[in-house]
């Protein structure tokens, strides 16, 4: 292998980016790719969601390093920023820096990466041969070499559809333009779309909590806004939360408000819903069918749907590279017992580096919110000591790869641990920050 090469990154999100700032501490070169015209483009999609955790946990420490030696004032350390401030105050800045910039591609998107001259099927030494990305810049297509690759592509961008059963409910997408996949700025640019509406949000984790909290100040000021939620847990107060049990405060408020605004009858709240299809009526109105308490049921009277019914890794790109993931969380195949939300309530994960996040493909790592796959808790503090320990195996600290420390703050409800009394993992808050284990929250 050319060691001359550089390291490739794919994605401009936080993490790319802070793989990138490891890479620049080990003095080693990269080349990212971005697809959107800026770093960040998925808080940007979001850019009017402030996030529960403050500004100490939302930058990478090789970043702050940087940008402190450039004398870029940094965000005081306990506010919470917008999703657009983390790119207008950190992200964009750190890109901008003469370490960064010109290694940054916008407007590119990764096509495909294979090893060159050497299908997927061909072993023989293999791991000395570079790698080949396939980039889409503009109407153009370029390749460049790589001797590793990280993927950092995040999932924001491939929504589950509302269907239960992870397909596409039937008729979902002859409504397509009645519903949104994310999180829409209903109080701003999305204002007239939702303004006077019957809105139904569907989903149970914290981003359809952060949809139904603006259109509840929307209906403030329209009472004819009306709010609809559908959500396949048991009991809604499952979707609450930490509460004041939360380690991160904003965090744990979105469950104490949204239980204010049902208590107040604010929400009309369908639970467990199983949705199977939707039916267009007249007057642009739709309805929903499903499953509720084993009975066929149906939400009526709808005109926009927002569905936040989580994401799920696309691994198209990745069709030559020898990877794997765990066949239900889809996510890296060490990280699924960590996380998988079939056993732990609300997540429960052990630090973790390189070593879990090896692939069958030397030198190619996936990590970021995709490493999680389709689990709803990634924090990117996690991303960070991710991107830390991988940069240091590639470059050839070994010791300092191994020495993954993380400390999260505990989002105060049930997860399910070894170490932990079962009978009080169901309404506690499970305090387990040992050196193995730490919480983390559900962002989904
Ligand atoms: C609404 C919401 C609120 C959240 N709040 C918090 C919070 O408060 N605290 C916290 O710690 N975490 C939070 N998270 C979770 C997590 O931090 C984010 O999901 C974060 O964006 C993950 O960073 P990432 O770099 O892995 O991926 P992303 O930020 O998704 O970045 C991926 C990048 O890759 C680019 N890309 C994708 N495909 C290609 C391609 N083929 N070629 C080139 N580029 C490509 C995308 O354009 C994007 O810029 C939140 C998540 C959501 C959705």
């Amino acid at each position: 292998m050319n060691n001359n090469l550089p390291v490739a990154i794919i994605g401009g999100g936080p993490v790319g980016l802070a793989a990138a700032a490891h890479l620049v501490q080990k003095k080693e070169s990269f080349i990212l790719f971005e697809l959107g015209n800026q770093v960040g483009t998925n808080f940007l999609d979001y850019h009017h969601v402030r996030l529960f955790s403050p500004w100490k946990y939302n930058i990478d420490k090789a970043a702050k390093e940087l940008l402190l030696k450039h004398e870029i004032p940094l965000p005081s350390e306990n506010e919470l920023p917008l999703g657009g401030e983390i790119v207008s105050q950190y992200l964009k800045p750190l890109s901008k820096l003469p370490e960064f910039k010109p290694h940054i591609h916008l407007n590119s998107k990764v096509i495909s990466i294979g090893r060159k001259g050497l299908d997927k099927l061909k072993s023989n030494d293999r791991e000395k041969i570079p790698f080949m990305i396939h980039v889409q810049e503009g109407s153009e297509y370029k390749m460049y070499e790589a001797k590793a690759v990280i993927d950092a592509t995040g999932t924001w961008q491939n929504p589950n559809p509302i269907g239960s059963g992870g397909i596409h409910a039937n008729g979902e997408k002859n409504v397509e333009n009645q519903i949104y996949y994310g999180i829409p700025d209903v109080l701003n640019k999305d204002r007239k779309r939702y303004e006077g509406k019957t809105t139904l949000v569907v989903g149970g984790g914290h981003s359809a909590i952060n949809a139904l909290l603006e259109l509840a100040k929307l209906q403030e000021q329209n009472e004819n806004t009306k709010l609809v939620w559908a959500l396949r847990k048991k009991k809604v107060s499952e979707a609450y939360g930490g509460k004041e049990n939360d380690e991160l405060p904003a965090r744990g408020e979105l469950g104490t408000r949204i239980q204010k605004l049902i208590q107040n009858g604010k929400i009309l709240v369908h639970t467990p819903m199983f949705i199977h299809s939707v039916q267009k009526e007249a007057n642009h109105k739709m309805s929903i069918l499903g499953v509720k308490d084993d009975q066929n049921y149906s939400i009526r009277e709808i005109d926009e749907i927002i569905s936040n019914t989580g994401a799920r890794p696309n691994f198209n790109m990745l069709r030559e590279i020898r990877y794997a993931s765990d066949p239900s969380t889809e996510s890296v195949p060490d990280l699924a017992e960590l996380i998988d939300p079939n056993i732990h309530s609300c997540g429960t994960v052990r630090p973790h580096g390189e070593k879990e996040l090896r692939q069958p493909e030397d030198n190619f790592y996936i990590i970021g919110s995709k490493s999680y796959g389709r689990a709803p808790t990634f924090l990117l503090a996690t991303g960070y000591e991710q991107a830390r320990s991988v940069v240091a195996y590639i470059t050839g600290d070994l010791e300092s790869a191994k020495q993954v420390q993380l400390e999260l703050p505990e989002t105060g409800v049930c997860s399910i641990s070894k170490s932990v009394n079962k009978e009080s993992s169901n309404e506690c808050c499970v305090a387990d920050l040992s050196p193995e284990k730490s919480a983390v929250g559900c962002c989904g």
